[in-house]
């Protein structure tokens, strides 16, 4: 069996912030320094290393970052309050809430409470919406990262059948929803899908995002279909069952070092893209 093709995530970020780097450059020169504001509500260790590291990032980048934590029986109210501030606040052009919030907040309501046009994570109603039409500024971040691998190593879309495992809101759909937009033929499948491997096997695009680790076997790979791991599950453990399906697979991700880097990469271009539109 031929060995397939590894979809290296860090080759990927790289090329995005070589490309970055040099924008941040041309926006300080006109006195912008793009800022990125992440919200921590509560105390989750792996929420609070996901957002470290996306405040590492931003500065490697040159991208300012502030931290806005906030206690773990902060109310919905309280919430919304500081978004509207930074809503309001000229100087920040994104903010990311991490999810999840404490069970007490409304996250939807908080998530809308975003201003569009500093949604650079894609987590509102109406970016949501704007990317189902195709026209979103800032899609939800590891989708716009499985789409800028499938393109950074020209991997066809349309007229492919992709097959989605996951419809979450930041995940599942919204990539769906962007294969379908560059004319593939989507498949979303769910927890409730009947014969779920069955479909698999047709797929010749295959994007996992379930949440479990080693979910999609080996044997429900077509040969030849490309093969993107969404899943980041305890251990560094991916979706899907990474030897068993690179067999059959023509290209993978791995995990880690895939979707992961990409989709933080993302998050910094969508800021920078921000900041540049704030300033012209
Ligand atoms: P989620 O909100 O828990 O959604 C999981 C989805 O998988 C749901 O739609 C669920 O179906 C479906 N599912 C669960 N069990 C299933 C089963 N037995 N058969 C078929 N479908 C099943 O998770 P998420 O936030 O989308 O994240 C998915 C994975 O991606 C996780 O591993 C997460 O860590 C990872 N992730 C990675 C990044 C990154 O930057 N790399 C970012 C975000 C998420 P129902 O809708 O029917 O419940």
């Amino acid at each position: 069996m031929k060995e397939p093709m590894i979809l290296d995530g860090q080759e990927v970020s790289k090329s995005i912030k070589e490309q970055l780097a040099l924008q941040v450059e041309t926006l300080k020169e006109k006195g912008v320094t793009p800022c990125l504001a992440t919200i921590l509500v509560g105390e989750d260790p792996a929420s609070a290393t996901y957002v470290r590291m996306k405040g590492n990032a931003c500065r490697r980048l040159g991208i300012e970052s502030k931290k806005i934590e906030l206690p773990i029986d902060t109310t919905t109210e309280q919430l919304l309050k500081t978004i509207r501030e930074l809503n309001e606040d000229k100087a920040i052009h994104g903010i990311l809430l991490q999810h999840p919030v404490p069970e007490q907040i409304d996250e939807r309501a908080a998530f809308d409470e975003i201003a569009i046009e500093k949604d650079v994570d894609g987590v509102t109603t109406l970016g949501f919406a704007q990317n189902a039409f195709g026209f979103a500024n800032y899609p939800s971040c590891t989708p716009a990262a499985i789409m800028a691998i499938l393109d950074h190593y020209d991997l066809p879309i349309e007229g492919k059948h992709a097959v989605v495992v996951g419809r979450s809101p930041i995940l599942g759909k919204p990539v769906s929803q962007m294969l379908l937009n560059r004319n593939a033929t989507v498949t979303t499948c769910h927890s409730r899908t009947s014969n779920l491997s069955e479909h698999v096997k047709q797929a010749d695009i295959v994007v996992a995002a379930v949440g479990k680790p080693e979910f999609i076997q080996g044997d429900w790979i077509k040969a030849g279909a490309v093969v993107l791991d969404a899943g980041y599950n305890k251990g560094n453990i991916g979706d899907c069952e990474y030897n068993g399906c690179a067999e059959r697979a023509s290209a993978i991700t791995p995990v880690p070092g895939g979707v992961g880097p990409v989709t933080i990469s993302m998050l910094l271009k969508h800021t920078v893209e921000s900041a540049e539109r704030s300033a012209q």
